[in-house]
């Protein structure tokens, strides 16, 4: 959407600092690490600036939001905009008053618009909801973004038909609680189930794949659909976060290791060979070694073909202050100190044995799939993904175009793939 902004007057995207005449730094704050490598990105600008005083630095997003616009101009006096998460329908403003349009804007199509860099042009990220009106308590998110907010659905599927129409055959929805979508349309309510099979009938769209649902928010009417309609893919990226009902609660997450297995159990009853992976984090506060052996066994009793590992990264999203309201009987007991955090030595092996059991599980997940006849939709002439996500290598190109679907034999297995055999 930036981009095209952009696009709209004149300018083209370039991959080389040296080209360009102005910079995007779209910033992420979710764990403090991102939070670093965006300040220290933008520190690197200082001397391209300098070396044109003419070129213009916007900072947007999730860190340009917590920092704010003071903090970052402080620090970095040669930004020219900051625009947070929250305002983000505001960039279009700060990019007029640095390159007022003059006369006609340029014409944008999508296809004018460059690749995201995620994943290959088959594929389009289309957002459905913005924010989050959860609570864990480790979570910046709903700080910086806000809460829930699902977007019209003819909006949504206008988005999705568009990048149909350019070449997307696989469309992700995107939310952080995606499958809680809802919508009060003037001839009724949308669900999410709604929402999932008005995306497969877009003219062009092969696969619909959506990202994050929480496990609280799976109804009866998901599950028919998962079930009856093959477009919806056979994968499902589920975080748990930890296997481990005491951390579950101390995070806030509203669910117990049980009720995720269950969870599972019912997406694999509605497809069998369903693949679904899932996020940790390791070392949360007041974590012990019983409860990291609790999610170190959900890795295998889950089935999960892989999982995202992350470190527990503190937020300072301050302790249960999100939506809580005044207590002036003072009726609310003050709470108990936090645990301290776990010391980084213990993290980094916490994560570390963590990561090589989801490995070990994968492994044995894709040696399943070695025979198996998988219908891939393809990247490249030579590569692709099954409904499940796997990624599968032919032995041989195909000479087909990104977004053919083909019939493949999967004959091995090589790193995290498969390797495939075309199907004539
Ligand atoms: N809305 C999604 C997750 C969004 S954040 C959900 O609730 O499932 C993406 C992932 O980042 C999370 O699943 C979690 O594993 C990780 N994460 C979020 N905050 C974190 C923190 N403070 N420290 C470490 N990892 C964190
Ligand atoms: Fe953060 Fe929890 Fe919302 Fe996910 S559901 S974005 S982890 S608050």
């Amino acid at each position: 959407m930036i981009a095209a902004l952009f696009r709209e007057r004149g300018f083209e995207v370039t991959a080389d600092l040296k080209d360009a005449d102005a910079v995007v730094v779209n910033t992420c704050t979710v764990r403090q690490r991102a939070e670093d490598k965006a300040i220290s990105q933008i520190g690197r600008l200082r001397k391209w600036k300098l070396e044109r005083p003419e070129r213009r630095v916007f900072i947007v997003g999730c860190a340009a939001e917590k920092l704010g616009s003071k903090k970052i101009k402080g620090q970095f006096p040669f930004v020219d905009e900051v625009v947070g998460a929250k305002s983000i329908d505001s960039v279009d403003a700060a990019v007029e008053r640095k390159y007022p349009v003059s006369g006609n804007r340029y014409p944008v199509t999508t296809n004018s618009l460059p690749d995201t860099g995620y994943r290959s042009p088959v594929t389009a990220f289309v957002t459905a909801m913005r924010g989050c009106s959860l609570k864990c308590s480790y979570c910046v998110v709903p700080s910086v973004r806000g809460p829930a907010v699902c977007l019209p659905p003819e909006e949504i599927l206008a988005e999705a038909g568009a990048r149909a129409a350019a070449g997307a055959r696989e469309i992700i929805l995107l939310g952080q609680t995606v499958n809680a979508y809802a919508y009060a349309a003037p001839e009724g309510r949308v669900s999410f189930a709604d929402l999932l099979e008005r995306t497969a009938a877009v003219p062009g769209v092969r696969r619909v794949r959506f990202m994050s649902p929480h496990p609280l928010y799976f109804d009866d009417a998901f599950f028919r659909v998962f079930r009856g309609n093959p477009k919806i893919a056979r994968y499902i990226h589920l975080p748990a976060q930890s296997g481990s009902d005491r951390i579950l609660k101390a995070m806030r997450r509203g669910y117990t290791r049980a009720q995720y297995l269950d969870i599972i159990r019912k997406i694999r009853a509605a497809a069998p060979d369903a693949a679904v992976s899932t996020d940790f984090i390791v070392g949360y506060p007041g974590e012990t070694e019983a409860d990291f052996k609790e999610s170190l066994s959900l890795v295998g009793e889950s089935g999960v073909s892989f999982a995202y590992c992350f470190k527990y990264s503190p937020r300072n999203v301050g302790e249960g202050s999100v939506g809580e309201g005044s207590d002036p009987g003072g009726l609310t007991p003050t709470p108990p100190t936090p645990p301290a955090p776990l010391p980084p030595p213990e993290m980094e092996e916490r994560l570390e044995r963590l990561l090589a059991e989801v490995k070990k599980n994968s492994s044995d997940i894709l040696n399943k799939r070695i025979g198996r006849i998988e219908e891939v939709l393809l990247e490249t002439g030579e590569h692709g993904r099954t409904s499940a996500n796997f990624v599968v290598r032919l032995e041989h190109n195909t000479g087909l175009a990104p977004g053919s679907l083909v019939r493949t034999e999967i004959t091995g297995t090589r790193k995290n793939t498969l390797r495939g055999k075309l199907i004539p």
